[in-house]
């Protein structure tokens, strides 16, 4: 028999569009198990402040379709420091949960294992960030949702692209990671991709561009992440602009938009297999672990290693970007 009896939810950092279908299946998960969930609202912030509800099957009708997250997120500077991690332990002993599961990114993460490392209440992690930049698991919840933002996005600008004879440079989010740029590119034939995980790039973007221009390419789309080595859409649409004065050449920032609407089916399922694992995993005693998706199966990854270690971008998809853009 587990020793849990009760168990709290809460989403941490960024949110994702998927968090919602994560939350329901950490609920129905847990009171199909006869577990008691508590929903705490706006991440750590609600744990260091109580702001604490029960969650009922019905409370997570109707979610499973909606971006954004029904507990709220936030950033916590307090849950950095012992006094604040002390305030949580004593409100979650004050209210008898005895496990608790984080969905959020590497900052969530980092804040659990430390306080797993000072107190004895166990937490496991969900990974939901768009950005995809988790290591341990393949996918995380949001990144799919994003990346058919984006490719929705770059096909509408694609077509005044070609109308106009234009070169668009798209910003989207990876500050340090280009998870999203690479894949969005490739599913947008995007004619370059520029990533922070690739330095270097101006002279051979420069390269390309004058072949096309040599082809009469009707139009060029260009993505950007945003931590790409130049500074962004901005920095390298000026430097580009210089050498090639006869093309018109325009920059979109794409932004929030990537962090809104409703969850992908594949974001949707993705979700549910974690937050029901999640759940299953401290009934197992677990703690201190994300749950991850490995080759379609899931995995528990400690802490530690998810935060710690850095997922590589694939050079598979890096040389088919490559190939597929001539
Ligand atoms: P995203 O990838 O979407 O930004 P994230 O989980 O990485 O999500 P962060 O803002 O980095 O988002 O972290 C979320 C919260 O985790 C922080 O606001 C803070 O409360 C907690 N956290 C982050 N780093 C630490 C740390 N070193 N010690 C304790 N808590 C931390």
């Amino acid at each position: 028999m587990t020793r849990i009896k009760k168990i709290g939810v809460l989403t941490s950092g960024g949110d994702a569009p998927g968090m919602n279908a994560a939350i329901r299946a950490v609920t129905r998960t847990a009171i199909y198990n006869e577990l008691e969930v508590i929903g705490i609202r706006h991440g750590y912030k609600g744990l260091i402040e109580e702001n604490f509800k029960q969650l009922k099957s019905h409370s997570v009708s109707d979610i499973i379709q909606r971006g954004g997250t029904i507990l709220k997120t936030a950033r916590c500077h307090e849950f950095k420091t012992s006094q604040g991690r002390k305030q949580a332990y004593e409100n979650l002993k004050k209210n008898n949960i005895d496990g608790v599961v984080v969905i959020g990114g590497d900052g969530t993460f980092t804040g659990a294992r430390i306080f797993n490392e000072e107190y004895d209440i166990p937490f496991v992690g969900v990974p939901g960030t768009i950005d995809n930049d988790i290591y341990g698991t393949d996918y995380t919840i949001g990144y799919d949702t994003a990346l058919n933002t984006v490719a929705e996005a770059v096909d509408k600008i694609r077509d005044t692209a070609s109308a106009h004879n234009r070169l668009f440079f798209i910003e989207v989010m990876g500050k340090e990671s280009g998870f999203i740029a690479l894949r969005s590119g490739i599913a947008c034939g995007a004619e370059a991709i520029l990533i922070p995980e690739i330095k270097n790039q101006l002279a051979s973007l420069k390269s390309q561009l004058e072949d096309g221009f040599k082809r009469k390419k009707s139009s060029n789309i260009i993505i950007v992440a945003e931590g790409e080595e130049e500074g962004g859409a901005f920095q390298i649409a000026d430097k580009v602009k210089k050498d090639f004065k006869d093309y018109s050449v325009r920059v979109t920032v794409l932004g929030h938009i990537q962090r809104g609407g409703s969850p992908t089916s594949f974001d949707r399922v993705s979700a549910s297999r974690l937050g029901y694992a999640a759940v299953e995993a401290l009934c197992d005693d677990q703690k201190s672990s994300m749950v991850g998706i490995q080759h379609d199966k899931i995995a528990l990854v400690p802490f530690r290693k998810a935060v710690k270690l850095h997922k590589e971008i694939s050079k598979e998809m890096l040389e088919i970007a490559n190939i597929l853009s001539i």
